[in-house]
């Protein structure tokens, strides 16, 4: 069950005081009604007394309504800092005073409205949503598109769509064993994990996370951060693997003064690096700058592998930073692993904050040189696309007014344009943008509330002066899953929902509704332009032509994980596309990867060890022909049937 299918349902379903007066409603009701009941009973002396008696009670029951009511009410004012209190909260002393035998809706069921106003304000939301339609033709223009930048990144740099070589030639099957360290520096905190693949698709994960200090991210010098990140490892080996850690130790100074170091005493580790590099091995790659607050000039153009294990000799720790990693192949490394059965997966995908996909290519179809070592034996890569970047000449991509507005105010306008129409931090802003320019038409009555005067809530709908909706970035896409699950007839978990993270008080329930339309044809562009670049991936590995199945897809990140029937979306995108169809949409299997960065990360580590295993036996074979070929010189026949171990 996902965060955003539990939050409605732990919310009460309505306002907090006002259910609670109500019920106190229904009790004094109850007494009123049996004191009548008495009233009934014919004259009789001995009655008198009953008849005083009950008067008395019934003066009673009222005097104590009242002052129960008051309380409650004052109760409520208290309380009313309480986030599930602080919302839509008719003053209870209204029902004081008109006792009613009945348990009201939380919500009018009718709020009222000027049906012009109504009428307008559903055309409106209709005209927009419209513009919001990404058609079942568009999503094959699209995938066509997406198919031809993707070949194009293949064969040259400085395309739209980069196409990064990432030197991974192969992806897990689930028999991966080993332990394995992996690192994670991401923009404000660097995670330390220890991951043992148990060789069945499962694995566990010791892990620990610290906050970067911010002067480190500002340093003068790279080891400042670099020393930083290798005593964060230190520590973590001594709490989590210390006689591991001190085995290690002591082999490490026994040997490393004779021939080097015993390579299996040595933790191969996965570095999650989230910053653009420039890749050029393995564990190889250049920063090309920093983002998200950092500054040191003096890492920039370095090799930031080579930098870390610097700082990790130094502590002389049992570690040699075997990897580099991008977080969509530690997804698609991760789901590889993980996944059911034997199938090795396509691709990853992460739908989070942003959004990108690495996936398996044949080494044939990549036409641009890749410098540096790799394995060619799989006859395969992992290939980063960068889709965020797709189509930024906009030749295909849809791009209504709010589209171009978010670009236009972005701080990379014309840059991740793909991206700016799919991923988390994007959608909410679309939304706002098209709510402000309806809140901006006079004739559309959107959170205006025009009858207040005869609203059962007898309040106006208002909207805070610092509420998100004015400001940029400021709807966040949660709002937007929280919408699209509410299916109560009022819209009342939305309209709590406005309340606690909009400040949009006393909604409507047709400004609730026409939140939801635009919300959910937002989210539904982008799921199926998600099926894009999906479909072209599975059209571009040929898989479908083969009998393998399932085509599996690893995917990661908090819109794809919580926006309800995301996936479901995207499948329906994909049986629409010529060359998959139902039948091929079928057979495709999209799962979250779960801790991607982490296990991802390890099992990169662990492909880069098997290179490194491979060197060694490569170069130990040469040596060995090498040796024979020169014994054969002085003795003939020498090594004619050898077999070489
Ligand atoms: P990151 O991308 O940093 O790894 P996440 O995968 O958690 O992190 O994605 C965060 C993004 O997802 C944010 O832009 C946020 O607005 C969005 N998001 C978070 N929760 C939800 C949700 N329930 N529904 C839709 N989007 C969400
Ligand atoms: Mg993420």
């Amino acid at each position: 069950m996902t965060a955003a299918a539990t939050a409605p349902s732990s919310s009460p379903p309505g306002p907090g005081p006002g259910p609670q007066v109500e019920g106190d409603d229904i009790e004094t009701c109850g007494g009123v009604k049996e004191s009548r009941q008495a009233g009934t009973s014919a004259i009789h002396p001995s009655l008198v007394f009953i008849h005083l008696f009950s008067l008395a009670f019934l003066i009673l029951v009222l005097t104590a309504q009242f002052f129960l009511t008051d309380i409650k009410f004052h109760y409520s004012r208290i309380f009313s800092s309480h986030p599930f209190s602080r919302t839509i909260s008719s003053p209870p002393a209204v029902i004081v005073h008109e006792p009613v035998c009945e348990s009201p809706q939380p919500f009018p069921t009718a709020p009222p409205v000027s049906r012009v106003h109504t009428m307008a304000l559903a055309e409106e939301t209709k005209r927009i949503t419209a513009q919001f339609e990404y058609t079942d033709d568009d999503v094959n223009k699209g995938v066509q598109e997406f198919l031809r930048q993707m070949h194009e990144g293949l064969d040259k740099d400085g395309t739209s769509m980069s196409q990064i070589v990432t030197y991974v030639t192969g992806v897990p099957n689930g028999t991966e064993k080993g332990l394995y360290l992996a690192v994670d520096l991401g923009g404000t905190n660097f995670r330390v994990c220890s991951i043992n693949l148990n060789g069945d698709s499962t694995f566990n994960l010791t892990y620990s996370k610290v906050a970067v200090p911010k002067e480190l991210m500002v340093a003068k010098k790279a080891e400042d951060l670099f020393g930083f990140l290798a005593r964060q490892i230190e520590l973590f080996l001594k709490e989590h693997h210390e006689e591991h850690f001190e085995a290690s130790i002591r082999r490490r100074q026994t040997i490393s003064a004779e021939d080097g170091y015993e390579d299996e005493e040595i933790f191969r580790l996965g570095f999650t690096f989230s910053f653009p590099v420039m890749q050029f091995g393995i564990n190889k790659g250049t920063l090309i700058r920093w983002t998200k607050g950092f500054d040191i000039p003096d890492a920039v153009g370095k090799d930031v592998c080579a930098l870390l294990q610097q700082e990790i000799d130094k502590l002389r720790l049992p570690v040699k930073v075997a990897a580099l990693v991008n977080d969509t192949v530690g997804t698609l490394m991760a789901r590889s692993y993980t996944s059911p059965g034997k199938t090795s997966t396509l691709l990853g995908a992460i739908f989070g904050t942003g959004t990108n996909g690495a996936y398996v290519e044949k080494l044939a179809n990549i036409h641009k040189p890749i410098t540096g070592e790799y394995n060619q034996s799989t006859g395969e890569m992992v290939i980063n696309t960068e889709w965020g970047s797709f189509d930024n000449q906009l030749n295909v991509l849809p791009n209504t007014k709010w589209d171009a507005e978010l670009d236009r105010d972005s701080v990379n306008p014309g840059i991740q344009i793909f991206e700016k129409r799919v991923s988390g931090m994007f959608l909410g802003e679309i939304v706002r943008l098209a709510l402000v320019s309806m809140l901006k038409d006079p004739k559309i009555s959107l959170f205006r509330d025009v009858n207040s005067s005869s609203n059962d809530w007898k309040s106006t709908t208002t909207i805070a002066k610092d509420s998100g909706i004015f400001e940029q970035w400021g709807l966040d896409s949660s709002v937007m899953s929280i919408a699209a699950a509410d299916h109560t007839p009022e819209y009342s978990i939305l309209r709590q929902e406005l309340e606690n993270e909009l400040k949009i008080y006393s909604a409507s329930k047709e400004d609730a509704q026409a939140f939801k339309h635009v919300s959910c044809a937002v989210g539904r562009r982008a799921a199926r332009l998600s099926a894009v670049a999906v479909g072209a991936i599975v059209l571009q590995s040929g898989k479908l032509k083969t009998d393998e199945d399932p085509i599996d897809i690893g995917v990661d990140g908090s819109l794809v994980e919580h926006y309800p029937f995301f996936r479901d979306m995207i499948y329906e995108a994909l049986a629409v596309i010529d060359g998959i169809g139902p039948e091929g949409a079928k057979r495709i299997r999209i799962g979250i990867a779960k801790d991607g960065s982490g296990v991802g990360a390890a099992l990169i580590a662990l492909v880069a060890a098997n290179m490194e295993k491979k060197d060694s036996a490569d170069r130990l074979t040469t040596v060995k022909e090498e040796a024979v070929r020169k014994l054969s010189n002085v003795i003939p026949g020498v090594g004619e049937k050898t077999t070489l171990a």
